[in-house]
C-alpha cells in the first residue's frame, strides 16, 4: 500500500490547484482521481470567466476566495505558462431598475475588495465594447474580470504539481475509507489502497459521497445544470458583457475565449445529479439572452453546445472550505459551485493556510520550481519558428486539425507529458485537436492512430474519455496519421 502525508481526492481545477500550492512542501502528496484523467468533472464543462467578485454576499466563504483568486490569476498564469487574458468586463443595465441592481453589485464588489468598479453610461459602454446593446443605458465596468481555458489552467497545474514530486492517480475513484490504529486514512480505490495522513476532499459534485465516506460533514448535493453554447472563432473576441444576475446565478453571459472563441454561458435549473444532456429550451434561453446582450451576434456559428452540473451544498449556497469537525484530518474544499474556476487558486491558498493553521508539519521543499514550461502551440508560433519545428522534425508540419491547426507533433507532446493524454477527449483539451469547426469530424480517425501508436496498443483499445468508450470495432482503413 502507497502512503502518502496529504491524499486530495478529485483532480478537477480545485484539486489540482491545491495539488500544485502544496507541491512546494517537503511532503509526500497524492492526487486520485475517478477518471481516467485530468479536469473531467465540472472544470471541463464551464463558461472560463474568471469572475472578479462583486457577485457573492460579502461575508460568504465564496466572496473571500472569488476576487483573490481573480487577482492571483496573473501570477498563476505567468508561472504555469497558461493563456489568461484580463480584458475587463461589464453588466449591461437597460432601466432605472437595472440601474439600482448595479449599485448593489457596486457595492457588494467593494466590499469584496474587488478593485477599481464603477457605474458607466452613453458611449463610454461602446468605447470598452463596440457591440454591445446599444439600448443600454448603464453598465458595471470592472476591469479586473477574466477569462481562461479552464481545462489548460487544471492541467498546467497537474503537470507542475508533477514535476514538483506530486503523484496522480487516475482510474482511482475512491469507494471506501477505514481508519488504522494510527488514526490514518486507509483510502480503497479502484487502483488499489492507499494511505493518508490528512485527506483533502475537492471531489466537486462526489464532495458528499467522499464525506460521508471519511467520516466528515453529511453533505447533500444538488445538481445545478448549466448549459453552455460555443460559437467559432470571431476577429475580435467580445469582452464579457453580463446581464443583471437572477437569485440563482449569474444570468446569460457572452464572453471571448483565449482562442477567439465566442462562449454563451450558462443556465441554471435543478436536475438528476449526472445530467450533462443538452436541452432545447435551454439553447434557445442562451441564443436568446445573448442576443439580448449583442445584437449581431450571428448564433447560426454555434460549433457545439454542452451541459455540465454545480456541485451546490444542499440548504448551503456557498462554497465549504474548513477543516472537518466531525472527521478529524479531513479537509474539505466542498460545494465548490460557481465561481470555482475564477477562485481556484485562492481556494489552493486558504486550504495551504488551513493546514498550517491545523499545526501540520509543512517545512519548505528546496529546489521548488513554480514555473511550468509552456508547451508549444504551433499555430500560435511565428512563421519563423514553425519552419525551424518542422526542420527538427518533420511531425510539426504533419496538420492533423485543421480547423485549429494542431500538428501531429503537438499531440504527441500532449500523450507524453506527465501527466499526459490517455484519450481523445484528453489530446483534445491539451491541445486542441477536434476542438474546432468541424468538432473533429476530419481528424478524429488521425489521433486515433496516433494515440494507439505511442500508448503502444490497438485502434480498438483507445478510448474517446472514460473507461469503456472505446470508438473503433474493426481494422482501421490505411490513412496516413
Ligand atoms: C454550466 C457551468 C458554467 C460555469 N461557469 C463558470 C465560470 O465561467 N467561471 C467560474 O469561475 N466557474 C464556473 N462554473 C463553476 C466551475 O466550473 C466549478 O466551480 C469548478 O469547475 C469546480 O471544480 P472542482 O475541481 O471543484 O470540481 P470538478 O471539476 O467536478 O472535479 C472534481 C473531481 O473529483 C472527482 N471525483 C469525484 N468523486 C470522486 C471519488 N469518489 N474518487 C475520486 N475522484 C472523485 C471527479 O471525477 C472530478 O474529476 C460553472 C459551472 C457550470 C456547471
Amino acid at each position: 500500500m502507497q502512503r502518502y502525508d496529504i491524499v486530495i481526492v478529485g483532480a478537477g481545477i480545485t484539486g489540482c490547484a491545491i495539488a500544485r500550492q502544496l507541491a512546494r512542501y517537503d511532503a509526500s502528496i497524492a492526487v486520485i482521481e475517478a477518471a481516467n484523467d485530468i479536469a473531467c468533472g465540472t472544470t471541463k464543462a464551464n463558461g472560463g470567466l474568471v469572475h472578479a467578485g462583486y457577485d457573492p454576499a460579502p461575508g460568504t466563504c465564496k466572496a473571500s476566495v472569488n476576487a483573490r483568486g481573480c487577482a492571483l490569476y496573473g501570477q498563476w498564469s505567468r508561472e504555469l505558462g497558461f493563456g489568461f487574458n484580463r480584458t475587463g468586463s461589464m453588466v449591461l443595465g437597460f432601466s432605472e431598475t437595472d440601474r439600482e441592481h448595479l449599485e448593489h453589485l457596486l457595492e457588494n464588489g467593494r466590499a469584496n475588495g474587488v478593485p477599481d468598479l464603477r457605474i458607466i453610461q452613453g458611449d463610454e459602454i461602446r468605447e470598452h465594447e463596440p457591440r454591445a446593446n446599444a439600448d443600454a443605458t448603464c453598465a458595471l465596468w470592472c476591469p479586473s474580470t477574466g477569462y481562461v481555458d479552464p481545462f489548460e489552467v487544471a492541467i498546467a497545474a497537474a503537470e507542475n504539481a508533477a514535476a514538483n514530486g506530486v503523484e496522480f492517480h487516475r482510474g482511482a475513484r475512491l469507494d471506501g475509507v477505514d481508519r488504522d490504529d494510527d488514526g490514518r486514512f486507509i483510502l480503497h480505490t479502484e487502483a488499489g489502497d492507499f494511505s493518508a495522513k490528512t485527506l483533502i476532499n475537492a471531489a466537486g459534485n462526489g464532495c458528499g459521497e467522499v464525506s460521508r465516506m471519511a467520516g466528515g460533514e453529511p453533505f447533500e448535493m444538488v445538481w445545478r445544470q448549466g448549459n453552455i453554447a460555443v460559437l467559432d472563432h470571431e476577429e475580435t473576441p467580445l469582452m464579457p458583457l453580463y446581464p443583471i444576475p437572477t437569485p440563482v446565478s449569474k444570468g446569460v453571459i457572452v464572453t471571448g475565449t483565449v482562442h477567439g472563441n465566442t462562449v454563451i454561458t450558462a443556465t441554471a435549473a435543478i436536475r438528476e445529479a449526472g445530467d450533462t444532456d443538452t436541452y432545447a429550451a435551454d439553447v434557445n434561453e442562451l441564443l436568446e439572452g445573448a442576443r439580448k446582450l449583442v445584437p449581431d451576434l450571428d448564433t447560426r456559428r454555434v460549433v457545439r453546445t454542452f451541459a455540465g452540473g454545480r456541485a451546490v451544498i444542499k440548504g448551503l449556497n456557498d462554497f465549504f472550505i474548513a477543516p472537518s469537525t466531525l472527521a478529524p484530518g479531513l479537509f474539505q474544499a466542498a460545494g465548490i459551485q460557481s465561481p470555482g474556476v475564477a477562485s481556484a487558486p485562492a481556494v489552493a491558498e486558504r486550504m495551504d493556510a488551513l493546514l498550517h493553521e491545523a499545526g501540520i508539519a509543512l517545512p519548505e521543499k528546496p529546489g521548488w520550481n513554480p514555473l511550468r514550461e509552456r508547451p508549444v502551440d504551433f499555430d500560435s508560433e511565428s512563421t519563423e519558428r514553425k519552419r525551424a519545428l518542422i526542420e527538427r522534425d518533420p511531425a510539426w508540419g504533419r496538420i492533423v486539425c485543421r480547423c485549429e491547426t494542431v500538428p501531429e507533433a503537438e499531440i504527441v507532446e500532449a500523450i507524453h507529458r506527465t501527466p499526459g493524454a490517455v484519450s481523445v477527449e484528453g489530446v483534445k483539451r491539451r491541445c486542441r485537436a477536434g476542438m474546432g469547426r468541424c468538432q473533429s469530424g476530419f481528424c478524429q480517425s488521425r489521433v486515433v492512430r496516433i494515440l494507439a501508436r505511442e500508448l503502444g496498443c490497438s485502434p480498438s483499445d483507445v478510448l474517446l474519455e472514460d473507461a469503456g468508450s472505446q470508438i473503433v470495432f474493426g481494422p482501421l482503413k490505411e490513412v496516413q496519421a
